[in-house]
């Protein structure tokens, strides 16, 4: 490339930029992209493919465990932890590469280095200083973790670091109760530390459905992690073997890492988006419309940056519907609705459609389906362990407005129930598919009898 003169720049090669980026390129578009740290960004690198490598590490104690119920004999198994991390870099380093070349082979020049707009059509390249005009800028930087302000935070870690910790924590508390805290605190345990969950409101996963939300800390207790809810920290110190933490609520806990996990913030910081007019909301992320465009015509933003629904599926579809409105003359808009979503917790959360409190806001009538069993795996394992399943129905036009599942492979049925829900299935569409047995899943087409039925008056 010439080097100076792009139909479109994407500065960020994560999720919804390289999807952006390779489409805009398919469409014949002279495309740049740059990427200041590893390409895949926080999906890849330090996000939801090391985290799911680790989630799938921390599930294998519980199934050594479990084996004796079936009559293997077993030694005690010991972690590795050097290995995992080492394992897990080989696998996001491969990927790694793979984006890079992917982005290549599409004809995209990809440029590692920071990048950040001096105005409507200007990128700087950081490393250089070359200045690269652009019919169309696509921001797509992302998020990071947030921490908060008090004395000693500095001895705390979040997600960015977690991955790569030098020695395995025995004991780590993690403060949140959203994805990041939820899925890290079911991976240490899994993997052997003592984990305190700190949360400062009522119960963990708010927004997700009561049942659900009850359920996961139900399991997390009996798997003894000790959640401390309603309590916030107020100091961190170092101490002689670790951390010392205090909290509002009078503890003081110790442990080898303190993990924050309190929400993320978008990566806008000295973009050169104010200079270029383009207009944040209060959070500070990227205001778009529709189609993702900010205020600026020329520049359109995608994913985390713009905090719509931040997951990685939504980031690539959104950057992928830019691409092609701009060059095939499309005009796609993302449907936000029934996104499937799962919290890699252990036991799993699987969820598509609206709460019960969603729900019975929404609709007139509303009926509750559940199911809490004991699934078979744990009759001879022996395991203390609950299945729950439960579907939300339009009392008026049989609908179902939302499913949600915790157990063993409740991310993967949510998949499966995304579909199903955006056909517009209903109740009765469930109850005629024939089970399948013996699965944990036909519990979804055998909830005959109604729990609960709300009606406005
Ligand atoms: P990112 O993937 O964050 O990419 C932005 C890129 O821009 C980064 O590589 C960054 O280095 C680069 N960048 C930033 N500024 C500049 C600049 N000025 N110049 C050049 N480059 C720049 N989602 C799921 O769907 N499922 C999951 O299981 C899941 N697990 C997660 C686990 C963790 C621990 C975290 C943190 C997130 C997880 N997510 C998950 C969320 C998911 O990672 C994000 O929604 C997704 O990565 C957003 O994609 P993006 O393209 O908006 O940004
Ligand atoms: P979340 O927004 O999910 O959760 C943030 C948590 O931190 C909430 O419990 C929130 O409490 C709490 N919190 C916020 N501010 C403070 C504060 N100042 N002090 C104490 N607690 C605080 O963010 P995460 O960081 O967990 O994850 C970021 C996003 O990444 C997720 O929302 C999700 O979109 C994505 N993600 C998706 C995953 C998946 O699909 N499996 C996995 C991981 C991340 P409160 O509820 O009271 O506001």
């Amino acid at each position: 490339m010439s080097g100076s003169e792009v139909d479109l720049f994407v500065i960020g090669g994560g999720s919804g930029g390289v999807r952006a980026a390779r489409i805009a390129s398919s469409h014949g578009a002279k495309v740049m992209l740059a990427e200041e740290f590893r390409m895949g960004g926080t999906c890849v690198i330090r996000g939801c493919v090391p985290k799911k490598l680790l989630v799938y590490a921390s599930r294998y104690r519980e199934e050594f465990e479990d084996a004796a119920g079936f009559g293997w004999s077993r030694e005690e198994p010991t972690l590795d932890w050097s290995a995992l991390v080492a394992a897990k870099e080989r696998e996001i380093t491969r990927l790694e590469g793979a984006y890079q070349r992917t982005q290549e082979n599409a004809g995209v020049t990809v440029v590692k280095t920071r990048a950040v707009i001096e105005d409507a059509q200007t990128v700087r390249l950081v490393n250089t200083g070359e200045r690269v005009k652009a019919k169309h800028i696509l921001v797509a930087t992302g998020g990071r973790p947030n921490m908060p302000t008090l004395p000693g935070v500095e001895h705390a870690i979040n997600s960015n670091e977690v991955f790569d910790l030098p020695t395995f924590p025995k004991r780590i508390v993690i403060a949140g109760g959203g994805y990041i805290a939820v899925e890290f605190a079911g991976i240490f345990a899994g993997l052997g530390s003592e984990v305190t969950l700190i949360y400062r409101g009522e119960n963990i996963l708010r927004g997700f459905d009561e049942d659900m939300r009850i359920g996961l800390r139900d399991a997390y207790q009996r798997r003894g992690i000790r959640i401390l809810l309603g309590d916030t920290f107020t100091s961190i110190e170092k101490t002689a073997d670790g951390l010392s933490a205090k909290t509002a609520g009078g503890e003081t806990l110790h442990a080898d890492q303190v993990m924050f996990a309190i929400g993320r913030s978008p990566n806008v910081d000295d973009l050169g988006l104010e200079t270029a007019g383009v207009a944040l909301d209060r959070d500070r992320a990227i205001i778009v419309d529709e189609m993702s465009r900010t205020s600026v015509p020329t520049i359109y933003a995608v994913g985390d940056v713009t905090n719509r629904v931040n997951l990685t599926p939504v980031a690539i579809r959104e950057g992928h519907a830019v691409a092609d409105n701009l060059f095939s003359g499309a005009s796609i808009t993302i449907d936000y609705s029934n996104i499937p979503t799962a919290v890699f917790s252990t036991p799993e959360i699987g969820t598509v459609g609206l709460t019960e409190s969603e729900a019975r806001a929404r609709h007139r009538i509303v009926d509750v389906y559940r199911a809490n069993f004991r699934p078979m795996k744990a009759t001879l394992s022996g395991r203390e362990e609950r299945c729950i399943m439960k579907l939300l129905v339009d009392g008026e036009t049989d609908k179902v407005l939302g499913c949600h599942i915790l157990g063993e492979g409740a991310g993967e049925m949510s998949q499966i129930l995304g579909i199903v829900m955006k056909m517009g299935a209903t109740k009765a569409d469930f109850d005629r598919t024939m089970a399948l047995h013996p699965s944990s899943a036909e519990e979804l087409v055998t909830m005959r009898t109604r729990a609960a039925r709300f009606e406005q008056s």
